[in-house]
């Protein structure tokens, strides 16, 4: 059978032995099926070699294959270094230099070998030169790439290649284990998926990802490996979903007096047609008779807040009470004063819980939820989550869900009362990102915004253009609107970036003597926060300085202008969000994006991308671009699968395949009992689904 021996252990390999296996253990390979799937990050092929002579100073990365004519570790003044040089024609030479690792270079590098190397080509003093390149030592005895041989590169780290497992070692024990035990192997996805698709098949895949016959092949096993991955992946997900919409939930009826009211007396404006669609999809959730389990993604302004609090009355009307999350005592509180403002005119209470909640207003609110008679609580999560015992909660909306820890949010589905839950986003995320992290989740889009917004006109500017900057904001509160002035807030230097918001404000303030000028920052109490705010959101101050703990969801409609200080320090996605806080009235706004002059072309095409457009998603697809779809979401854990071969950011068609596939698969046969789909629920049931109860609990 094919799944015992994929979970073999690989010390047990021929060529790996205990020592080796405790160096594979580190790079996260304990079983065949790790091994297997170890895939080489590089090929090299005589089309991918460039010859010594046709290198170009300053060109992308480039691949030399040669051999070794003089090697040696040399003094240097102030720093040894090891040197290697490497010819491929006759009198074609290449320096190699390395200054960090030499001791183990130079041990491993010697005269005579013949290597691939990977590197930027730079001209020192009339020779071509590497430094540092990343190398591989190819096999005198293998196959040659002479011979049109397409020979596969592994990632090594440098612990991993100074314990001996080099590409060439990681080569021999795949070449091993295939040659020997490749009949072991079996298809694991149903025939017919395969026909149908035309992907090659899994066991050709398996040996010819590590070792091509030729390019065609490697691209179809490539492809091949590819889907699969993607394929368990939305498995997964697909049966997430399937067993979430098993869950009954209670049915609530749309069209209830307190909807019907709220939607034609109480509102000052028409919904738009994306609003529309939203409340009418999650109506249908509501009505079903199971759980709903929907995000609601809509980018900055886009009028979400309406939308859950139009769903909620669907709750309340149908006798249910609601639970209205939020990820920050100042966006619970901005919620609180939007939704007591929106529900007065209906006569329904609402209080606010959060961890600043007085001891005594605290057990009466939990006094209220407990009997009933308080319809609706607004609060931070945490707080929610804690003692709080509702009579009757049927719906919990949780907004800017992104921002609660990935464990959090796991916690919310399993809660005992199984409310119906409406999670809401305004970060716009690419739609690969979206299928994989929010793929077991219905999801309602909103890219429309509400009508007679001004759009918000962003400039860079330098640091000598202050005096014109500060002009224009002068200008802005002399006509009664109010003005942002931000610092950037990178985790690890939380410090050092208070410090800038702190000085930022005594300067700010000293500038605009004769208004009021407030400081936020995340080092605050929450009340002094609180009261900052306040002074902001009522119009007594013009000016609020911060560092971004008012990225996301806080609604000043007067604020007209923003200025981003260090804004080449700031994400696109981050940009856009904080950028969201202005243009939300009816007056024109303006977003300045202080920058320095020297710049990487990244930040540089961060901040012409945020001149250029306002439209969310289309600023998400260029930040994946930016960054990769692994730290599209940066530093903060994100709950999305670590994938081995499959890439988000380039791989999306393959992807929609797959999940296509996946859930096309399930629904005809959810419980893959069919006899063509066994040898796919033991590769599910042994390699995703294990890992899967994280993955879908984080995800
Ligand atoms: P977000 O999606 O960012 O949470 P909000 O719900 O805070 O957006 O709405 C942003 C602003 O737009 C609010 O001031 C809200 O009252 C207003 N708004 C919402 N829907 C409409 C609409 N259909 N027409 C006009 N203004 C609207
Ligand atoms: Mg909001």
């Amino acid at each position: 059978m094919s799944i015992p021996f994929l979970q073999e252990s690989v010390q047990f390999l021929k060529g790996v032995g205990p020592r080796r296996s405790d160096v594979l253990k580190q790079a996260g390979v304990t079983s065949v099926n790790d091994l297997l799937s170890y895939y080489p990050r590089r090929y090299l092929d005589r089309t991918s070699v460039v010859r010594i002579a046709e290198m170009k100073s300053g060109s992308d990365p480039v691949t030399v294959v040669g051999t070794v004519v003089a090697a040696g570790v040399i003094p240097g003044r102030r720093q040894k270094r090891f040197e290697a040089i490497i010819e491929d024609e006759p009198g074609r030479r290449l320096k190699c230099v390395w200054f960090q690792g030499v001791s183990w270079v130079s041990r491993v590098i010697e005269k005579g070998h013949r290597l691939a190397l990977h590197g930027k080509p730079a001209q020192y003093g009339g020779s071509m030169s590497f430094s540092h390149p990343d190398f591989d030592r190819l096999d005198e005895d293998g196959p040659s790439i002479d011979t049109g041989r397409i020979i596969s590169l592994y990632a090594g780290s440098a612990s991993l290649q100074q314990s001996g497992l080099t590409s060439r070692a990681f080569r021999k024990i795949i070449y091993q284990l295939i040659k020997e035990r490749g009949t072991d192997l079996q298809e694991n996805l149903p025939s017919r998926l395969v026909q149908n698709l035309g992907l090659l098949d899994g066991r050709v895949a398996r040996r010819a990802v590590h070792f091509p016959k030729n390019n065609e092949e490697l691209q179809a096993a490539r492809y091949r490996l590819k889907f699969e991955e993607l394929f368990f992946f939305q498995m997964l997900l697909a049966k997430t979903k399937l067993v979430r919409e098993d869950v009954p939930g209670v049915v609530m009826p749309s069209g209830g007096a307190l909807v019907s009211k709220f939607v034609s007396e109480v509102l000052p404006f028409t919904l738009t047609n994306a609003q529309k669609t939203a409340l009418l999809e999650i109506g249908q959730d509501l009505s079903s008779g199971h759980q709903m389990n929907r995000l609601l993604q809509g980018d900055v302004g886009s009028g979400k807040t309406v939308v859950a609090v139009a769903a909620a009355l669907t709750a309340i009307d149908s006798g249910y009470q609601v639970a209205f999350m939020a990820p920050t005592e100042i966006l619970s509180e901005q919620h609180y004063r939007s939704l007591s403002a929106l529900l007065k005119p209906l006569q329904i209470p609402v209080a606010l819980l959060t961890g600043s909640t007085p001891a005594e207003q605290r057990r009466s609110v939990l006094a209220a939820l407990e009997n009933g008679t308080l319809p609706i609580v607004v609060g931070t999560h945490a707080i929610i989550q804690g003692k709080v015992h509702f009579k009757r909660l049927g719906f919990s909306v949780v907004d800017e869900q992104h921002r609660f820890g990935v464990m959090q949010r796991a916690t919310l589905f399993e809660k005992g009362e199984r409310p119906h839950m409406l999670l809401m986003t305004a970060t716009p995320i690419p739609r690969s990102l979206a299928l994989t992290l929010y793929g077991d989740l219905d999801v309602s889009v909103m890219r429309e915004r509400p009508p007679g917004r001004q759009p918000i006109h962003t400039k860079m500017v330098r640091e000598k253009e202050r005096d014109a900057v500060y002009a224009q904001m002068d200008e802005a509160i002399a006509s009664g609107r109010q003005c942002y002035v931000v610092y950037p807030l990178v985790e690890e230097s939380e410090k050092l970036d208070l410090k800038d918001a702190v000085s930022g404000h005594e300067q700010v303030s000293s500038r605009f003597s004769d208004v009021s000028v407030e400081l936020v920052h995340g080092r605050m109490k929450a009340a002094e926060k609180e009261e900052a705010m306040a002074r902001f959101v009522s119009g007594e101050a013009s000016i609020l300085v911060s560092t971004t703990v008012i990225e996301v969801g806080v609604d000043v409609p007067n604020a007209t202008f923003m200025l981003i200080e260090h804004a080449e320090r700031f994400g696109l996605s981050q940009l856009h969000q904080l950028r969201g806080r202005i243009g939300r009235g009816e007056h024109a706004s303006t977003c300045m994006l202080m920058a320095e002059y020297k710049q990487s072309e990244e930040s540089r095409l961060r901040l012409r991308t945020m001149e250029k457009t306002n439209d969310g998603f289309q600023i998400s697809e260029v930040d994946m671009e930016i960054r990769g779809a692994g730290d599209f979401f940066g530093t903060r854990q994100s709950g999305l699968p670590a994938f081995r071969i499959a890439d988000l950011l380039n791989d999306q068609h393959i992807l929609v395949k797959a999940r296509e596939a996946a859930f096309g698969l399930l629904e005809q046969d959810p419980d893959l009992n069919d006899g063509d789909n066994r040898a796919m629920k033991d590769y599910f049931e042994h390699f995703v689904q294990k890992k899967g109860v994280r993955l879908s609990r984080i995800g």
